[in-house]
């Protein structure tokens, strides 16, 4: 990895994806720094974490999910509203999908600002929306929405999904497996890469984070950049406030 960047602004080569498996269960469609997607493989079904920005994007997480299991892929997590995360939607709806979850202040942003980000992350970060053509008209709508904790259970396997606070946005939403010990952060955790901020709160992220670190996760999957997997995992806060080292 070399210095960091924007991540919005990153580079114009097309990226290498990575697709690990780091449990039992938890799977990292990671693309060097572009928006990553978690994948859990339950015992009855498939959660998606964020969709990739297209629906052929999205079809590429879908081949690699194939490679793996021939289970339903039931439900589509939002981690949280921005465009680059859930446009590709459609793709897993077409597959059988059942369930788009979001919580209830992720809902409201879309209603809020869900026109505007959509044509705004479209319109500069082009790279990032391959086969824009795609992705169909209007937006992503939960089906399904949460506030503050819900659990689905995916056969044996308990899947929390959990708000522990605001942070790249007032939404945001992590995937928990407490039996494994694997965190999906959505972008309020980054590997390299720095989100973009423009619906940030600056004043809660570092408490969010320390939260998330209070449940000790073994394994995490970054919004953006490589899967950590290996313990201690170490969340740092990127400025040079007293809180900048939490885990
Ligand atoms: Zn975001």
């Amino acid at each position: 990895m070399s210095t960091k960047t924007f991540a919005s602004h990153a580079d114009l080569e097309e990226k290498q994806v990575s697709f690990v498996q780091l449990s039992e269960h938890a799977w990292a469609y990671t693309a060097e720094g572009d928006p990553n997607t978690g994948i859990i493989i339950g015992d009855d079904a498939v959660m998606v974490i964020d969709t990739q920005a297209t629906p052929v994007m999205a079809q590429d997480v879908i081949r690699r999910i194939r490679t793996v299991t021939d289970k339903p892929i039931k439900y589509v997590l939002m981690s949280h509203y921005h465009a680059v995360r859930v446009l590709g939607a459609s793709a897993y709806m077409a597959e059988g999908g059942e369930q788009i979850i979001a919580s209830q202040d992720t809902y409201d942003l879309i209603v809020q600002r869900g026109e505007q980000d959509k044509a705004s992350e479209i319109g500069r970060f082009p790279r990032l929306f391959q086969n824009v053509e795609s992705v169909p008209p209007g937006l992503t709508w939960p089906t399904m929405t949460f506030t503050g904790k819900m659990t689905v259970w995916l056969g044996k396997l308990e899947v929390q999904l959990l708000q522990l606070g605001r942070g790249h946005t007032k939404g945001d939403t992590v995937a928990w497996l407490p039996q494994e010990k694997v965190l999906f952060s959505g972008d309020l955790v980054e590997f390299d890469a720095t989100p973009y901020a423009g619906d940030a709160y600056f004043q809660d992220w570092p408490q969010t984070l320390r939260n998330i670190a209070a449940l000790k996760p073994e394994k995490l999957v970054p919004g953006r950049g490589a899967a950590l997997s290996t313990p201690p995992l170490m969340l740092t806060w990127p400025t040079n406030s007293p809180m900048s080292s939490i885990m």
